[in-house]
């Protein structure tokens, strides 16, 4: 992003010092090394336009990142070099939000040299996933419940497409790899899941039906499974007499989406 700052140094870097910078995150064999290496070798050249040295820099003499500028498409390469090291270690997602506190800022030069090709893929051969028997039920449950509101509902009805949308998002991220190429997933409720990643991130897919409202003019009440109205808040205004319209039947199958909680 370009602005309007003056930067103690504001330059392209060389093609020999982006593969430099390279060589030394796809040395790192962790994710704190790999922003370390980052740390290191970006600073370094930046600096050495000054004739100063990283080590010239502590505690008692700190380096602000932001005071210092590359073009947009070398950040870009870097940070995708970053993450596609960090991959390896099931960091890629941690990594990308601790670079932007750490790396340079950013200045437009679309001319400026990148590497030629992208990182490789360096994510481990497999994803192991381990699935507890109570856990696979709730995927097969997840699955029956996107039937039930096609059955019910229509098939492509909104209830339908919100739900099945939502889960098959949150299933695939549970494949993904974003997180590492350890994983379990456990049972945390009739259609919910725990899912515990080797990063160390625990995140939960939990189902939440769309409350039953009274749709009658005026009216803000919500209606239980067995047909209690009870206020949406304190002194909700209610249908006068009692006679609710529910949004959906009372023995429908629950519409709403499953969602993701860290
Ligand atoms: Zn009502």
């Amino acid at each position: 992003m370009a602005q309007a700052t003056t930067y103690r140094v504001q330059r392209a870097l060389t093609s020999a010092e982006l593969t430099s910078i390279a060589a030394a995150i796809n040395a790192a064999t962790s994710s704190p090394e790999i922003v370390g290496a980052v740390v290191t070798t970006v600073f370094t050249v930046l600096l050495r336009t000054l004739g100063e040295r990283l080590e010239d820099y502590g505690p008692d003499h700190r380096l602000v990142p932001g005071s210092y500028a590359i073009p947009a498409p070398q950040w870009s390469a870097i940070a995708e070099t970053a993450m596609a090291r960090a991959a390896r270690f099931g960091g890629r997602m941690s990594i990308a939000l601790e670079l932007v506190d750490v790396m340079p800022g950013t200045y437009d030069d679309p001319s400026a040299p990148v590497p030629e090709s992208p990182p490789a893929d360096q994510r481990p051969y497999e994803h192991v996933l381990t699935v507890s028997r109570e856990a696979a039920d709730v995927i097969a449950a997840a699955s029956r419940h996107c039937d039930e509101l096609a059955r019910y509902f229509g098939a492509g009805s909104r209830e339908h497409r919100e739900a099945t949308a939502s889960w098959q998002r949150q299933l695939s991220r549970v494949f993904a790899m974003d997180f590492g190429s350890q994983t379990q997933v456990s049972r945390d409720g009739d259609l919910s899941l725990l899912v515990r990643t080797a990063s160390g991130l625990v995140y939960g897919i939990f189902f939440h039906h769309t409350p039953r409202r009274c749709t009658a003019d005026g009216c803000s009440m919500l209606i239980d499974d067995d047909g209690t109205a009870r206020p949406a808040w304190a002194d909700a205004p209610a249908c006068p007499d009692g006679q609710h319209a529910p949004a959906y039947p009372l023995d429908a199958p629950h519409p709403g989406t499953w969602t993701f909680h860290s």
